[in-house]
């Protein structure tokens, strides 16, 4: 049971671990900070949280859980901000997409509070972002990647580990390193894909009429394109060199099956299709096993 959670950032992500906790009765108090006074105030509303800080060092003091949930390009300046807030037993998470640079952040900003600190990484989201789509039961079921640091406190990292579990996540460790290429892969690349496709097509002489015309099979295709711009603006740009990494096996790929269409051999076209209907296929979400 934590006395105070400090919540940096009250919008979807933020939100949605502040209503996990409550529902699981792991909090006595929620003191919340964003970075508009509305978002803060309509967290209040929701009852999300319990009280409106006016800085983000405000609700981290006197916290011993803190939760950064803000866009990854401001995790810098929100833990410099509230690293001397911080006590000696503070858990001290984020929520981000990308981890290599947060955890540069956090060894450039925090300082003496580096210990607190474990980075987390939920696989949850929606497309809308917000805290009118906090949902207390985003996190329940799903993988949650943490990436400790050699410098995060031995009672820091079981803490973590017991409050997402309390929630209902699954936990999995990983280097920043090894998770920055794996969600590159499928999260970050995904999203790229979606995004230059809408506008590849909606660019097009006539492009809004054919997108009038998607069925069920584009509509699952292009689900992910509605996200937030500006967080994903934001993951693309931190996690650039293992995106552009991945945007180079992409265009191979795209490439050899592009040769196969030009040169009409529908023989090895049916075999590349079957090799990645076969792997779809076979494919379940969240069936991750350590040591695969
Ligand atoms: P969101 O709903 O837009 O929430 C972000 C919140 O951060 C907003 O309340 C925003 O306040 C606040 N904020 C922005 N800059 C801030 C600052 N400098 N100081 C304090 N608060 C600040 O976005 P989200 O989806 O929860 O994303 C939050 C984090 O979760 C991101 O790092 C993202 O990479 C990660 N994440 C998102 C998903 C997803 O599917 N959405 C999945 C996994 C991880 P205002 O409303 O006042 O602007």
């Amino acid at each position: 049971m934590f006395e105070r959670l400090g919540l940096i950032g009250c919008g979807l992500m933020g939100g949605s671990f502040a209503l996990a906790l409550r529902q699981a009765g792991l909090v006595r108090q929620i003191a919340g900070f964003s970075a508009s006074p509305t978002t803060t105030q309509r967290a209040l509303e929701l009852g999300v949280i319990d009280v409106q800080a006016d800085s983000a060092a405000e609700a981290a003091a006197g916290a011993d859980l803190v939760l950064v949930a803000v866009p990854v390009a401001a995790t810098e300046a929100t833990f410099a901000a509230i690293r001397s807030a911080l006590g000696a037993d503070t858990l001290l998470m984020d929520v981000g997409s990308t981890k290599s640079d947060v955890v540069a952040a956090a060894e450039r900003a925090l300082g003496p509070a580096l210990p607190c600190f474990v980075p987390a990484h939920p696989i949850a989201g929606k497309e809308r972002s917000g805290v009118d789509h906090a949902d207390a039961a985003l996190y329940q079921g799903r993988h949650v990647i943490l990436t400790p640091m050699a410098t995060s406190g031995a009672r820091q990292l079981a803490l973590a580990q017991e409050v997402w579990a309390a929630i209902g996540a699954r936990l999995v460790e990983m280097t920043p390193a090894a998770h920055d290429t794996t969600f590159a892969a499928v999260s970050h690349l995904p999203h790229l894909l979606a995004f230059a496709f809408i506008d590849g097509i909606a660019r097009q002489p006539g492009g809004a009429a054919i997108l009038a015309l998607g069925g069920p099979g584009f509509r699952d295709f292009t689900r992910i394109a509605a996200a937030d711009p500006r967080m994903w603006r934001d993951v693309l740009l931190a996690n650039r060199q293992e995106l552009l990494d991945q945007l180079r096996h992409h265009r191979q790929a795209l490439a050899q099956f592009e040769q196969l269409i030009e040169a009409g051999d529908g023989a090895a076209l049916e075999q590349r299709i079957a090799q990645a209907s076969d792997t779809r296929a076979a494919w379940h979400m969240d069936s991750f096993k350590p040591g695969t």
